[in-house]
């Protein structure tokens, strides 16, 4: 009944961990699940207020335009100006999108012919590797691995592929690894994209999660990065706004133009109201960026602390509300800590082969909940 595409797709690596969750919760067991990259934060009072304003209002009860309304492109463009100093035309470089999955699962479809190799990150964000599929692309994966930061070997990739190419994902700072890229690495990623013809759609969603003064760059801030490629950013991560569906790519003129034409004929653009939201988001005050971040920031400190008591070998990130840890077997290990404690934690196979030897925590759980997490896990033989 169903499509060679659906058929496809890799098998849904958490469905196990979701079933053997749903077990203990029937069990009745109190389960912490710091396996959900959620944030636990309300959205800002203040672009919410927004947001019940717009609704009210029967001028945006219509459909919004395809690219997103002028001041939503400027407000993006201004954001982009004062927190990067890149300067984008809101015109023609930056276009609305229903979150920024969405642009990641659209845009294989405008540049990507069967046969076509993408490059996707491993372990990465799923989406990079479906969205290839849906697009009868062939996935060349390139392994992020620890001695190298978690950054590409970009030379590793062999010339056969890298001369069928046609996308590189990014996804700095990154999410499952928590790893950050330093702007040398975007410059290495702008000369390797112009060379070789291939589009770099960089996933900036946690650009703005960051820690101890860390400042996560823009790849659109890397000389000649706007010839290279895009940037997806989203409202999700950054105003605690996963539910509402509002995030934005931008860059190159004809990749955007790409991008718009197939959106165009999938869906019909983001409520108007949510667009106001947003652009109270981006032009109201910023403090809930840095509060959050400090949340996040004890969140890291307790959980890696106690990690680290417990003798397992954690970095501590700079930037996302993940940590990424090392195990001998990922899924094994997250399987012990539901079955054994109650703590939901993802496997690393689920990005990817090269998660296999990982787990990754969301700290998107309160302190307490992370302490009672560690508490648990300290009872058991790990
Ligand atoms: C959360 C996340 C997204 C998707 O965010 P939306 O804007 O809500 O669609 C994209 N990329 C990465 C790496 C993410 O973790």
């Amino acid at each position: 009944m169903y499509s060679n595409r659906l058929g496809n797709l890799p098998p849904y690596l958490f469905a196990q961990i979701d079933e053997l969750k749903e077990e203990q919760v029937k069990r009745g067991v109190d389960v912490i699940d710091l396996g959900i990259g959620d944030p636990d934060l309300p959205t800002p009072p203040h672009i919410v207020d927004a947001l019940c304003r717009a609704a009210r209002d029967p001028a945006n009860h219509h459909y919004p335009s395809y690219t997103g309304m002028n001041e939503f492109r400027d407000a993006v463009a201004a954001w982009y100006r004062r927190r990067f100093s890149v300067n984008l035309d809101p015109e023609s470089e930056i276009t609305a999108l229903m979150g920024s999955k969405d642009g990641i699962a659209h845009i294989p479809e405008a540049f990507v012919n069967p046969g076509d190799f993408v490059l996707v990150p491993d372990p990465g964000y799923p989406v990079y590797r479906t969205s290839t599929l849906f697009a009868e692309g062939r996935v060349h994966e390139i392994p992020l691995l620890a001695e190298n930061g978690f950054l590409p070997d970009l030379s590793a990739i062999p010339p056969q592929v890298v001369k069928k190419a046609k996308i590189l994902f990014l996804n700095y700072p990154n999410n499952p690894t928590a790893a950050t890229a330093p702007m040398e690495f975007f410059d290495e990623v702008v000369d390797f994209a112009c060379e070789h013809d291939i589009i770099v759609v960089h996933d900036n969603a946690y650009s703005e999660v960051s820690f101890e003064g860390y400042r996560a760059p823009s790849f659109l801030s890397a000389h000649g990065a706007m010839e290279a490629g895009i940037e997806m950013h989203s409202l999700s991560k950054t105003y605690n706004m996963t539910g509402w569906r509002i995030g934005m790519a931008c860059g190159k003129m004809e990749v955007i133009k790409g991008l718009r034409r197939v959106k165009t004929n999938i869906d019909s653009g983001v409520f108007n109201a949510v667009q106001h939201a947003a652009i109270a988001a981006l032009t109201g005050p910023q403090d809930s960026i840095r509060e959050a971040s400090d949340v996040y920031q004890e969140r890291r400190d307790l959980l890696v602390g106690g990690l680290r008591e417990m003798g397992f070998p954690v970095a501590l990130p700079q930037a996302t509300f993940y940590v990424w840890m090392p195990v001998e077997n990922g899924f094994e290990f997250a399987r012990r800590l539901l079955n054994e404690a109650g703590i939901v934690v993802t496997p690393g196979v689920g990005f990817g082969r090269y998660g296999e030897k990982y787990v990754r925590f969301a700290i998107t759980r309160s302190k307490e909940r992370i302490e009672e997490a560690l508490d648990r896990m300290r009872g058991l033989d790990l």
